[in-house]
């Protein structure tokens, strides 16, 4: 199966190419050309796989020229014990009758991004050799969080790659900011920019499109790429939970075959609930998609007046990996639901561009009716979110999982769809203690992974072991930057 552009449907190249170029010359994004259709049966034969089996026979599907052998050891290396501690990967918890939570967080960094950027450089890497790519790989990444971290963990000492996270010096949380300086590897390097997050993803997109610095770079043997959810390789490894979630509610008797579920998920770039997309396209029974935003509620709007608009306040959240007003992938779903009308996207991200601002055609917003629905939760109505799930269940649920929860509820008071629904559990609580502990009606005694005992006494439940190894820890990276010196810093890596 080969890959098209978003923006021009003649440019279709293999999925190795797809992967290794990670965005089309055009600026589009890669989609496969024909989204693959489970088989007949393929169901029940999943439901008797674990999560890396699952992982193989699903990627395989649109991987061509990757053979299931290579898949096979790579989902070993992805996910097993020595970054998942758990062997279900993806567990799915009970909550009551009609809900459950598809946990993410189980890997190294305790947040969802783990699901496919431990996966990402297994991917890329072979794709290098695939398309005869001799140069080494340099990964550049900005973060306002998670991806950072997660991209660090997944590239750290991979051979033939360097990895650079930029992050904003006074813009991410201290237990972020720690598990980024202190990151192990022979090939990172961690920087803070002085700025916020848009200075350093702008400066960023600044040095990939500097045709002089890209030359530079490619005499010296090295090529940049990104590890952000652009790339197909990171989109793919996410597919894979959805279908796994199901089959699990298959074995534990919550749904009958065929039956449909409903997802709610907490979103930011579109990426992750556009896996959900792609899983329903493949023919799991899945029933609404629900999209869940906080107060930067501008997909909330989208989704129900067919206009994008991103001409509005940004406001900073309780929820940060949620606080985007530009979501990247959306521009994969307009494509397919414009039944592939590259020239119909293209306007759209070019009206997005030069407006900020666009509206989708009739047959767009249809399709956008019948297969989502959306809605957004306030700080306020987060934190209380928080507080009665642990009150009520026992159960301890991060700032962006409590967003979709919240929005599950509205949803289902606004509908009457009493469906089965699997909320999607993007991190560990105690990635977000501070606010956690707030929401539970605790003072927050101290800063960063000093917070983690107190959040542990305050709710009984356990820290994940790689937040808790993070207290006494210091950073290896302590240099911060202005805008100005970045495109220095990456020269000076690569040197
Ligand atoms: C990245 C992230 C999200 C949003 O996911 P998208 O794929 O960007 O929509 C939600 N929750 C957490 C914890 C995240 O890190």
């Amino acid at each position: 199966m080969r890959y098209i552009s978003t923006r021009d449907s003649a440019r279709a190249v293999t999925s190795a190419a797809a992967i290794a170029m990670g965005l089309s010359m055009d600026g589009g994004l890669f989609v496969p050309q024909t989204v693959p259709v489970l088989p007949k049966g393929a169901l029940a034969q999943l439901c008797e796989m674990d999560y890396r089996q699952r992982a193989v026979y699903v990627m395989k599907l649109f991987l061509e020229d990757y053979t299931a052998a290579e898949l096979t050891d790579y989902t070993a290396r992805a996910y097993g014990p020595r970054g998942f501690d758990t062997p279900r990967t993806a567990p799915v918890k009970r909550l009551d009758g009609n809900t459950c939570f598809l946990e993410l967080w189980h890997g190294p960094t305790c947040a969802f991004k783990d699901m496919a950027l431990q996966m990402l450089p297994h991917l890329l890497t072979a794709a290098m050799g695939k398309i005869g790519e001799k140069r080494k790989v340099c990964i550049l990444v900005a973060t306002s969080g998670d991806t950072g971290k997660a991209a660090l963990e997944g590239f750290a000492d991979v051979e033939g790659t360097k990895i650079c996270v930029f992050y904003p010096r006074d813009g991410v949380s201290q237990i972020q900011k720690l598990q980024m300086t202190s990151q192990a590897g022979q090939n990172v390097l961690v920087c803070a920019v002085n700025g916020n997050f848009d200075d350093a993803q702008t400066t960023v997109k600044e040095i990939f499109s500097d045709p002089v610095m890209r030359e530079e770079l490619a005499g010296r043997g090295w090529m940049l790429s990104s590890a952000n959810s652009i790339n197909w390789g990171r989109l793919l490894p996410q597919i894979v939970y959805y279908i796994s979630a199901y089959c699990d509610l298959l074995n534990e008797g919550e749904v009958k075959s065929g039956e449909k579920v409903n997802f709610c998920v907490p979103t930011g770039n579109f990426g992750d609930i556009l896996a959900g997309f792609y899983a329903k396209k493949m023919g799991l029974p899945v029933g609404k998609l629900i999209c869940a935003s906080n107060r930067n509620n501008v997909l909330t709007d989208f989704i129900r007046t067919g206009v994008y608009d991103r001409n509005r306040e940004f406001y900073t959240t309780v929820s940060p990996s949620m606080d985007i007003l530009v979501s990247s992938n959306l521009e994969r779903l307009l494509y397919d639901l414009s039944d592939r009308n590259d020239a119909e996207t293209a306007g759209y991200m070019e009206a997005l561009k030069t407006q900020g601002r666009y509206e989708v055609s009739d047959r767009i917003r249809s399709a956008l009716d019948r297969l989502f629905a959306a809605g957004f939760c306030d700080d306020a109505e987060t934190k209380d979110v928080i507080a009665r799930v642990f009150r009520d269940h026992g159960y301890l649920i991060d700032t962006h999982t409590a967003v979709a929860y919240g929005v599950l509820e509205k949803y289902r008071r606004e509908t009457g769809d009493g469906r089965t629904a699997v909320v999607v559990s993007t991190a560990s609580p105690y990635k977000f203690c501070a606010s956690v502990l707030e929401a539970l009606g605790e003072t927050p005694a101290g800063a960063g992974p000093e917070l983690i005992g107190q959040l542990e006494k305050a709710s009984g439940v356990p820290a994940p072991a790689p937040l808790k190894a993070l207290l006494g820890r210091t950073a290896r990276f302590r240099d911060s930057f202005d805008k100005s010196e970045l495109a220095d810093v990456v020269r000076e890596f690569l040197r």
